[in-house]
This record gives C-alpha cells, sequence and structure tokens, in this order.
C-alpha cells in the first residue's frame, strides 16, 4: 500500500472532491458522505455516462463547478433540463473525465466509475497526486504495477474503498509497507458473502436468470458488481487487488465465505492473532473512513449490535461451482497482460448475461476459453495493457455470439 507520509496542510481544512460515477451506487454513497459534512468536504465535479436526471439532482444539490456526461448527447440533454441561472458548467466526453480527476483545485477523487472506462481517469488522479478513494477495483486489476507506480510518482495518497480492502486495510500496521514479514504478517483472510447463489451445484446454476443474480442478499451495488457477486468473480478481482495494494501473492490470501458480511475482512499474524474489522454492509463506512482518514467522521451508517446478529459462519467457497475465483488466480499468477484479459473478457461476458445472450454458467467458460488463447505479454506500458483489453473483448464477443442461451 503506497500512502503519503503525512498530511500536507491543505489536507486539516476543507476537502474539494471529484466523484467520477456519482450517479452510481458508490457515488450515491459518497454524496451522502459529503452531505453530512458540508463544512469538510466540497464537490469540485461530478460525472456520469448517461444518467441525465440524477444528475441534475445532484448539481442542484451540490453545485458542483463542473459536471461531465461521457455520452455528448446527454450532455446536451443536460444542459436543456438544468433551471436558469445555474453556474455548473457541463462537459462531455472521455478526456473531460480525467481533467477532472486531475484538475489542481481538487484534492479528493472518488474513483467510482465501473469497469475498465474508469483505469484513464483515475490514473490521472493517481499521477497528479490527489488522494484516490478507490472503488473502480478493474482499473488496478488491469494495470496493477502501471498504476502503483503512477501512485509513487505522483505522490498520491491511495485509499481502499472495496469494503473488504478497507478492512485490510484497518486491520494492517499502521506503518505498513509491502512486506508481510517485517510486520509478523501471516496471511490475509478475505471474506466473501457467497452471493446469491450460495450452496448450489452448477447444475443448479444453469439456468439462473440476471434478475436473480443481480439480488444480492447482503449488499445493494450497482448491476455489473452484483453479477460478478454471483459468479464469485467479484472475489476473483478482489484477491487479485488485495495482490497489488498489500505486495502479496494469491497464496497469501485466503478467502472465507461469510453469509452475514459482518466481519469485512481479516488479517493473520504470526503471534496467533486475528485483526478484523467489523460494520454493517453500508458502503458509507469505507467511504468515510477513506475520505477523513486519519480521523472518523459519522457515516450515517447505525452501530452494530451483535446481540441482534447472534453468530458468525465461515465455509470454504465452492470453486467447482463458482470457477470464476480460480481463474482469477491463474490470471494473477500468470502476470503481465493476463490480468487485463480476465477482467476484459468478465466484462463482455457480464453483459452479453444481462442482455440474456448467454446462460450464466457459460461466463466462467467464456473468460477461461479467452485466457486459454492469450499469449501473455509483460505489461511495460498502458497501450499494451489496453491492446489486451481490446483483444479479449473482441475475443469474448466471437465467442459470445456463437452461444445461444
Ligand atoms: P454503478 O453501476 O451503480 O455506477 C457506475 C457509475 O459509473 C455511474 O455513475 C455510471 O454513469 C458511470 N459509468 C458507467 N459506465 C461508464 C463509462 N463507460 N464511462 C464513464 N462513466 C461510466 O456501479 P457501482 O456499484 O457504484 O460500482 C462502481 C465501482 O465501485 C465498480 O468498479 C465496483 O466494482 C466498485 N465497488 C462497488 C461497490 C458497491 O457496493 N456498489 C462496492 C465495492 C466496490
Ligand atoms: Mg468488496
Amino acid at each position: 500500500m503506497t500512502l503519503a507520509s503525512g498530511l500536507t496542510d491543505g489536507e486539516a481544512g476543507l476537502q474539494w472532491l471529484t466523484v467520477l460515477g456519482s450517479t452510481g451506487s458508490i457515488g450515491g454513497s459518497t454524496l451522502d458522505v459529503v452531505r453530512r459534512h458540508p463544512q469538510r468536504f466540497r464537490v469540485y465535479a461530478l460525472t456520469a455516462a448517461r444518467n441525465v436526471a440524477v444528475m441534475r439532482e445532484q448539481i442542484i444539490e451540490f453545485s458542483p463547478h463542473i459536471a461531465v456526461m461521457t455520452d455528448a448527447g446527454a450532455a446536451q440533454e443536460l444542459r436543456d433540463a438544468l433551471p436558469p441561472g445555474i453556474p455548473t458548467q457541463v462537459l462531455s466526453g472521455t478526456e473531460a473525465l480525467s481533467m477532472v480527476a486531475s484538475a489542481p483545485q481538487v484534492d479528493q477523487v472518488m474513483a467510482a466509475i465501473v469497469g475498465a472506462a474508469g483505469l484513464l481517469p483515475t490514473l490521472a488522479a493517481a499521477r497528479s497526486g490527489k488522494r484516490v478513494l478507490l472503488a473502480n477495483k478493474e482499473s488496478l486489476v488491469m494495470a496493477g504495477p502501471l498504476f502503483l507506480q503512477a501512485v509513487r510518482e505522483g505522490g498520491a495518497t491511495l485509499l481502499p474503498i472495496d469494503s473488504e480492502h478497507n478492512a485490510i486495510f484497518q486491520s494492517m500496521p499502521e506503518n505498513y509497507r509491502g512486506n508481510f514479514a517485517e510486520h509478523g504478517i501471516r496471511r490475509i483472510l478475505l471474506t466473501a458473502s457467497g452471493g446469491p447463489f450460495r450452496g448450489r451445484t452448477s447444475e443448479q446454476l444453469d439456468d439462473v436468470t440476471p434478475a436473480q443474480a443481480v439480488a444480492h442478499p447482503n449488499w445493494s451495488m450497482g448491476q455489473k458488481i452484483s453479477v460478478d457477486s454471483a459468479t464469485l468473480m467479484n472475489k476473483g478481482l478482489e484477491l487479485i487487488e488485495a495482490c497489488f495494494l498489500f505486495g502479496c501473492g494469491v497464496d497469501d490470501v485466503q478467502v472465507v465465505v461469510h453469509p452475514q458480511s459482518v466481519i469485512h475482512s481479516m488479517v493473520q499474524y504470526c503471534d496467533g492473532s486475528v485483526l478484523a474489522q467489523l460494520g454493517q454492509p453500508d458502503m458509507r463506512t469505507p467511504i468515510a473512513h477513506a475520505m477523513a482518514w486519519p480521523e472518523r467522521i459519522d457515516a450515517g451508517v447505525a452501530s452494530l449490535d451483535l446481540f441482534d446478529l447472534a453468530r458468525f459462519d465461515f465455509e470454504a467457497p465452492d470453486e467447482t461451482a463458482f470457477p470464476c475465483l480460480t481463474l482469477a488466480r491463474d490470471a494473477f499468477r500468470a502476470g503481465g497482460t493476463m490480468p487485463a484479459v480476465l477482467n476484459a473478457a468478465n466484462e463482455v461476458a457480464v453483459e452479453c448475461f444481462l442482455r440474456e445472450q448467454i446462460p450464466f454458467t457459460t461466463i466462467p467458460t467464456l473468460i477461461s476459453q479467452v485466457m486459454g488463447h492469450h499469449q501473455v505479454e509483460a505489461a511495460t506500458s498502458l497501450d499494451v495493457v489496453l491492446r489486451a483489453d481490446q483483444w479479449a473483448r473482441t475475443q469474448a464477443s466471437a465467442l459470445a455470439a456463437g452461444v445461444t442461451a
């Protein structure tokens, strides 16, 4: 984990924020934390793909300097929909995302765009030395070493928003610098809810529908991550995310299914201690933690009542019924461009499943086939990574076109 050594003068005062993906689930939770702390946080820019109605409301409430809609038609629709006298400048296109992520006025960037589309603006925030609040795990999975290099060279502070990684960060020694042995760490215990289909066999997964897959038992999230949770690819991506963030290998991370989603992850030490972070399954906790770190602020989250919970359960993941976790481990071990290929093939497969073009159980098959055809290259530049991403998308789309749901 690359953390800045100390707080700068600016961090003691008002913090200006860009929220990439503000109309989504994480974006909305972030703005709720901002809403609770108007003396502490102000919004510099909000961005979305094309949700004009939600963006309009957010602009009226938070008065950002800039709003970006990546879709040009949606940007024009938004300009027409805003009441007269609103000073917010509405921009469009993907370049504007990187501009608002790196603007000199900005202190913190919430990276909450879903998928590979988040990579370039999140990198721009890292390169320009922002406090990067990383929800967009896909960007780290695609380009881990390049991303961490940008954080180091830009002097950025990287704080994990993913609840598991935020929990691991909170359970790590304060001065952790990426070496388990030096700190007496034995392994990371990465918890997983198991998703809506926990306990089913492969045969019982054949005919599950998109509506069933996005109905997560504990968390309310965007569609793509909900499907990833159902296939366990979300845990696979998180395994890779943990290895990059905490400088360890896949064998240093054990996935533990914990259906209550109250323990958000743990760190096991060589003296037998296990440190954990617990809380309600509400993303405002990790978001508020990262936004105010190293202070603590009210996140609007109810206190945990252990008597209400009564019990915690744990079980091993079923990697026969849910092979995506194995595929992610294989991709990290292969290294280079393979994690980007895994991610891109998964994005295409999930989209095809949501459009009912392929069955649920074809998601891992398709990813595995694309990975099987890939010649791994060293991920020496962003161009190499983006080329591998494109290649995998083309392969996955072609394979999906040959499958009938
Ligand atoms: P979401 O689908 O609810 O929101 C996605 C946001 O990104 C929206 O504002 C959308 O307009 C924008 N967007 C989508 N495609 C875009 C594109 N091509 N270009 C620019 N903007 C685009 O997703 P979410 O659940 O909020 O997840 C966001 C990210 O956070 C994902 O990477 C996810 O893995 C991660 N994450 C989410 C949760 C959660 O609880 N929702 C938890 C941990 C991590
Ligand atoms: Mg998570």
